[in-house]
């Protein structure tokens, strides 16, 4: 292949951060209907689940990660010589417990100070090139949600990444992890709204400090005008808005290679974004609206979900 300048031009990600179920699985799916873009899903997840130590050892495409057109390619790259693949995913995993957690956050951001954490920045230096090289892609959309991960990014070389700081009604995700789903484990209001919280506290801090490149988007104004959210996003990373797939609030989905996310990524064909569902109104018990309430003031309040109070207005 001939070395033109657009191989030299920095590898765009496109990083979604935030709290689980808010709606990046669907977002970053749209765009990877873009010519030139590839969602990876929850790349963080990659390594746990491909070794199977998590909870869902399929891609986006149907298959096993491990066997995977594109990750059988992408799951070998930095394992030193010598070790078993599952040996090399412990280790992976280990470096992220200790480096990449929530609350590295903000330690991360002021540079790689430890050892642990210089190892994976190479490691995932590697991985996204590896990524864009077999996915003929120059945009990368990473749905992990993991804040740590987010800010490790800007500290990649050959790498500009791009934040999209995703919230959703914590009423609406209290609700939707109440109830398990396919792979997906349930979890109770407190424990859902205390990540919420500790989540968003840490994008905050991440788009704080890199805000020519970042954008706060609400779940619920995504849903609101899908296409025009779309567009935004587009201009965010300097790319064509007239590349935007959706048409109304319609887009053609097609087989996408996702690392874990909401079960709908296996979904494909025409798919229509639907108004938001707002069902914790009626499913949400006072107990649970009360313990959201204490846990999420006062971001709830900021991002314009009222005050999230017990008596579900707002
Ligand atoms: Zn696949």
């Amino acid at each position: 292949m001939t070395n033109t300048p657009a191989d030299n031009a920095p590898l765009k990600i496109l990083c979604i951060t935030g709290w689980c179920r808010n709606g990046s699985t669907i977002i970053g799916n749209i765009l990877n209907e873009i010519p030139g873009f590839f969602h990876v899903g929850e790349l963080h997840f990659l390594w746990k689940n491909a070794a199977g130590r998590g909870v869902n050892e399929d891609c986006g495409c149907g298959r096993k990660l491990v066997d995977c057109p594109v990750w059988s390619t992408v799951l070998p790259v930095g394992q030193p010589a010598g070790i078993t693949f599952v040996e090399h995913a412990d280790a992976v995993i280990q470096r992220q417990l200790g480096s990449v957690r929530t609350r590295h956050t903000w330690r991360v951001l002021r540079g790689l100070r430890t050892e642990q954490i210089r190892a994976h920045a190479a490691l995932m230096t590697q991985v996204y090139q590896a990524i864009a090289k077999r996915s003929e892609s120059r945009v990368i959309v990473d749905t992990s949600k993991v804040p740590g991960e987010a800010a490790l990014l800007a500290h990649l070389d050959g790498i500009t990444p791009y934040y999209v700081h995703l919230v959703r009604d914590p009423r609406a995700v209290a609700q939707s992890w109440s109830k398990p789903k396919e792979y997906v484990y349930a979890m109770g209001p407190g424990k859902s709204t205390g990540y919420w919280t500790g989540f968003n506290l840490a994008s905050h801090a991440i788009t704080k400090r890199y805000p020519q490149r970042s954008m706060f988007l609400r779940y619920e104004d995504f849903i609101a005008d899908p296409a025009g959210t779309i567009e935004r996003l587009l201009r965010l990373i300097d790319s064509d808005p007239a590349a935007n797939p959706v048409t109304d609030r319609t887009v053609e989905l097609h087989t996408n290679h996702t690392v874990t996310g909401n079960p709908d990524r296996f979904h494909t064909g025409a798919t229509v974004i639907r108004p938001s569902d707002d069902s914790w109104r009626t499913g949400l018990s006072k107990s649970a609206r009360r313990t959201v309430a204490a846990l999420s003031w006062p971001l709830s309040r900021r991002y314009g979900y009222g005050a999230a109070d017990s008596n579900g207005k707002g």
